[in-house]
């Protein structure tokens, strides 16, 4: 169904505004993207900016406006984890079946090349202009240097926040009635810090690999770039025993990167340097509800729904919303008051159930991984999912390696941790995991 060209306004040309923009204007809309931001593509940063993962999701979104090769270049293909545990030797996990990865892409990297792409097909970019208000009724956009300041009014057909989680727009939507909303920061923050590459422009380690340091309350992550460094990120909580704030002094964060992450001693030097030079920031999971205002705004991506990073899904599921919005306009046309009600009707629930498995993920990684009831727990899901891979796929493999909804995928994983829990009470489970019986009882409660 085609539609009658509006005239449109993004608030936000980060990775969701930016790829709105090429799927509004490839639908013949006129464009205009509001950033607080300088061009990003005019601030020159090594590869070694923070570093996300695309999985399927993100790239069925790609794909559906033909830039997925284009992207590909700058992306490098992760097929496993790289378990970096504690007195034991490095070991690696394979994701999924054979060709499924995650991919490692640059932040920075990727925002500059789909700004690039949306401009190609005419979409106009105000940087520097942040949106200190909306009107939403009238779809009104007034920007200026300050709040106090003078202001410009623009006046469009349909506005859309893509203006991450500490929106404007959405502000401008909590002042009204029935309005949901909720902010929830964990206690555990980040901080980015990088690996060099060798002397020779070559990766330090596995470069097809997701490198994982789980350390019971933090852990270090890091993922490969195309400059031969990689990108770590750091979770720790912001106060306690080790934490934040007792790693105060350069001898602090040096035995601390000592005694836990022997393997990484040799770029010491260069994690000690971005730990007292790199900021630590919170993490936030935010719910609301309704994410548009009749047939005039919407909120897409972040601004509608941030998520704690610990399933790589944030940029993916807003990526997944810009594919259904196009879907529902296929169907409706030029009803957006019917695009954007199914959209939101659509899209919460699977928000919600994203928001849930990635706040489950962060408790697994935080406080469960030195539980030998659970390491037992998954040893048999994954003995069982080996052995019967079309019955049990596990929840992860469901979020990233598949484009069914995440409330399913959450429906599906407690499903099957409701079976664990009668499998676990069987007696003498530790010595017969891997028995008959377990795999009898596990088919039976299937
Ligand atoms: C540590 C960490 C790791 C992550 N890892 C992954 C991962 O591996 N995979 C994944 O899929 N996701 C990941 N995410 C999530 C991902 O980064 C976000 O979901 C994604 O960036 C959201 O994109 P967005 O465009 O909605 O918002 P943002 O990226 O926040 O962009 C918002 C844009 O709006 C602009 N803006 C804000 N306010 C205004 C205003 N008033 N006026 C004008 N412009 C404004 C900003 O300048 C910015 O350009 C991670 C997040 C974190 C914190």
């Amino acid at each position: 169904m085609t539609q009658t060209p509006k005239n449109i306004a993004i608030i936000g040309s980060g990775l969701v505004g930016s790829l709105l923009a090429i799927y509004l204007k490839k639908l013949g809309h006129s464009i205009t993207v509001f950033d607080r931001r300088p061009d990003i593509r005019n601030i020159t940063f090594s590869g070694r900016s923070i570093n996300l993962a695309m999985s399927n999701r993100g790239w069925n979104a790609l794909e559906h406006v033909g830039i997925d090769d284009e992207i590909r270049k700058i992306a490098i293909p992760l097929d496993k984890r790289a378990m970096h545990v504690i007195d034991q030797p490095l070991y690696f996990q394979k994701y999924g079946k054979e060709g499924e990865a995650i991919w490692s892409i640059s932040r920075g990297v990727l925002n500059k090349k789909m700004i690039d792409l949306a401009e190609e097909q005419g979409v106009e970019f105000r940087f520097e202009e942040k949106v200190w208000d909306v009107d939403l009724p009238e779809a009104k956009v007034f920007t200026g240097e300050s709040e106090k300041g003078e202001w410009k009014e623009y006046k469009y057909d349909l506005i859309f926040g893509c203006d991450g989680a500490f929106s404007r727009v959405r502000h401008k939507m909590q002042r009204r009635s029935r309005f949901d909303y909720s902010q929830d920061f964990i206690d555990v923050g980040y901080k980015e810090l990088s690996i060099p590459p060798n002397a020779d422009g070559t990766h330090q380690l596995d470069k097809h690999s997701f490198h994982i340091w789980p350390r019971g309350k933090f852990m270090l992550i890091a993922m490969p770039n195309l400059d031969g460094s990689f990108t770590c990120t750091l979770f720790l909580p912001f106060e306690g025993e080790i934490s934040f704030e007792s790693l105060q002094t350069e001898e602090d964060a040096k035995n601390f990167f000592k005694e836990y992450f022997p393997n990484v001693r040799q770029v010491i030097d260069d994690l000690l340097g971005d730990f007292f030079k790199n900021p630590t920031s919170a993490l936030v999971t935010m719910k609301c509800y309704p994410w548009t205002y009749w047939d005039k705004v919407a909120l897409v991506g972040d601004s509608a729904h941030a998520v704690v990073p610990f399933y790589g899904q944030g940029m993916n599921a807003g990526f997944e919303d810009i594919f259904v919005l196009n879907e529902l306009i296929k169907v409706h046309g030029d009803d957006w008051h019917a695009i954007f009600k199914n959209y939101q009707e659509k899209r919460k629930p699977n928000a919600d159930a994203i928001a849930e498995l990635s706040y489950r993920n962060f408790i697994e990684m935080s406080s469960k991984t030195a539980d030998p009831k659970f390491l037992l727990q998954k040893k048999i899901e994954k003995h069982f999912a080996s052995k019967h891979p079309d019955k049990w796929v596990p929840a992860y493999s469901r979020v990233t390696f598949s484009s069914r909804p995440y409330a399913e995928a959450l429906a599906e994983g407690d499903a099957q941790e409701n079976i664990m829990q009668e499998v676990m009470k069987m007696p003498e489970i530790e010595e017969k995991w891997n028995s008959i019986e377990v795999e009898e009882k596990m088919l039976s409660l299937l």
